[in-house]
């Protein structure tokens, strides 16, 4: 198998996993968790988006999470911003990277971000020098790239119409989604593979969801194609408004358990970040969408009985 003897995890639970969570959860726990993830030795973490709070109720508290939790040296911590109001506030907090985030599907864009794709890309181009004059990495991400739930099938070119401005921009970091989870193995394979090809001092990253319990598999594929960064959320929290009964993102633990399974470094304390699971299970009200959590750490034995004990 071709893989990769690293791989970097950008932990996206307090930003897309809290925000689609109904209840709201306290702030002191999303600093105590993200203070946690940095501990277990997450080095990216997407701590909030910085968006209008009618847009999403739950992460209102994005400036004060940001401003209260321990800046570990040598972790990046990253906020989401989907636009010019929202850039704004966050450099005000001193992230250490913004990612902006469009769709690569029209239709999608209008209903996330209510502007046109070419709107979104305009605002961007305004957007990204401010972040860099500050000293501030930036990335890029791109929803609905295996596929749109108003649209279906998405084209490789929707994905380079974006990139190809991603780049001009300046932008080195670009994330790719499946919203949806629409995507399986052969097609992410093959299309990161061809961007890879095309775009060769890109970072590509990708950002799927379980929805269809393929993220590991599609993750798997993504390695054998050369990638080496996935975005994670705790938990396996997250999801979409179009799939409400869904899973949510790949969970960290579970992604974690795998790599380190096969040998791949990824400097995150397994044992810490269950514990860290475990926190997140206390302040929601469902079951964790998530492997280890349930089944526990693999190869952890148990005394075999001196006889049988069940008969039948
Ligand atoms: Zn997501």
């Amino acid at each position: 198998m071709n893989l990769p003897k690293k791989v970097t995890i950008v932990e996206v639970g307090p930003r897309d996993g809290f925000q689609n969570e109904k209840q709201f959860i306290p702030t002191e726990k999303k600093i105590e968790i993200v203070n946690a993830l940095a501990r277990a030795g997450l080095k990216n973490i997407e701590v909030s988006s910085v968006v209008h709070p009618k847009a999403v109720p739950q992460l209102v508290d994005a400036e004060e999470v940001m401003s209260k939790i321990d800046r570990l040296p040598g972790v990046s911590y990253r906020l989401l911003a989907p636009n010019m109001k929202g850039v704004q506030r966050a450099l005000a907090l001193r992230p250490d990277e913004i990612n902006l985030m469009m769709s690569v599907t029209e239709s999608h864009n209008r209903s996330n971000a209510n502007r046109s794709i070419e709107e979104s890309l305009k605002e961007f181009e305004t957007m990204v020098p401010m972040i860099l004059e500050k000293g501030i990495a930036v990335s890029g991400g791109m929803a609905c790239g295996f596929g749109c739930p108003f649209e279906g099938k998405v084209a490789v070119a929707q994905i380079e119409r974006v990139a190809d401005r991603y780049v001009a921009m300046g932008i080195k970091g670009v994330g790719l989604a499946d919203t949806v989870g629409f995507a399986s193995p052969k097609q992410v394979y093959d299309t990161v593979a061809h961007l890879l090809d095309q775009y060769p001092d890109v970072q590509w990253l990708l950002h799927l969801h379980n929805h269809r319990d393929l993220a590991l598999a599609n993750i798997l594929a993504a390695m054998q194609a050369g990638i080496t960064q996935f975005d994670a959320a705790i938990g396996g929290l997250g999801g979409c408004p179009y799939a409400p009964k869904a899973a949510g993102n790949v969970a960290t633990e579970d992604l974690v358990n795998m790599l380190a399974e096969m040998g791949i470094e990824t400097g995150v304390d397994l044992d810490a970040l269950l514990e860290v699971g475990e926190m997140v299970r206390r302040v929601i009200p469902h079951p964790p969408g998530s492997a280890l959590l349930k089944a526990g750490k693999p190869w952890v034995l148990a005394k075999a009985p001196d006889c049988q004990t069940k008969i039948g």
